[in-house]
């Protein structure tokens, strides 16, 4: 069995727009409405002739009421089914409570994590990701889903670990 690599974070800081870069299609939906994944959807990947599967996670409703706790809920589950976890937070706007409920699944739990600071769209950004380092979880990758900036560097990282 290939080994499975666990997309996790609060909803809008870009998780299924790294899903589709990492698999190299357009599937994962996007949306500027979060919330719109469905709970968990599994993708074939590959990177440097390394096959894997990538779970997307999402299906919250960022509105709702205890959405901490629902994302928290969603986090244990892709982290018990995964080999290792990119947690993925936007490094536009910092750390907010309910990356705090990610984090603490994370330590939790005795799998290899990597932090990817998303939304880094240009070098001026990159300063932005140093404060990261304040989570504990090891270096943050800066990269942006959404022109690829970075994209090849942190797989890089993730197959070290998986
Ligand atoms: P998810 O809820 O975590 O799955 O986030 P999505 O992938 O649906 O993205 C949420 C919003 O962030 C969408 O409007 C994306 O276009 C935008 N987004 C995702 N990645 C980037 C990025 O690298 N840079 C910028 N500027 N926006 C991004
Ligand atoms: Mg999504």
């Amino acid at each position: 069995p290939v080994p499975v690599l666990a997309i996790v974070g609060r909803p809008n800081v870009g998780k299924s727009t790294l899903v589709n870069r990492i698999i190299g299609r357009r599937e994962a939906v996007v949306e500027d409405r979060p919330g719109v994944t469905r709970d968990r959807v599994s993708y074939d990947a590959e990177w440097n002739g390394r096959a894997f599967t990538v779970v997307d996670t999402g299906g919250w409703d960022p509105d709702a009421r205890g959405l901490a706790e629902r994302i928290r809920e969603q986090a244990e589950i892709a982290v018990s089914l995964a080999d290792a976890v990119l947690f993925v937070v936007d490094a536009t706007v910092g750390i907010t409570d309910a990356d705090e409920a990610v984090v603490r699944v994370l330590r939790r739990a005795e799998k290899p994590v990597v932090l990817a600071a998303n939304k880094v769209d240009d070098q001026r950004t990159e300063a932005e990701t140093y404060g990261l380092w304040n989570l504990g979880l090891g270096e943050p990758h800066p990269v942006s889903a959404i022109h690829g900036r970075g994209s090849g560097d942190l797989l890089d990282a993730v197959l070290e670990v998986l």
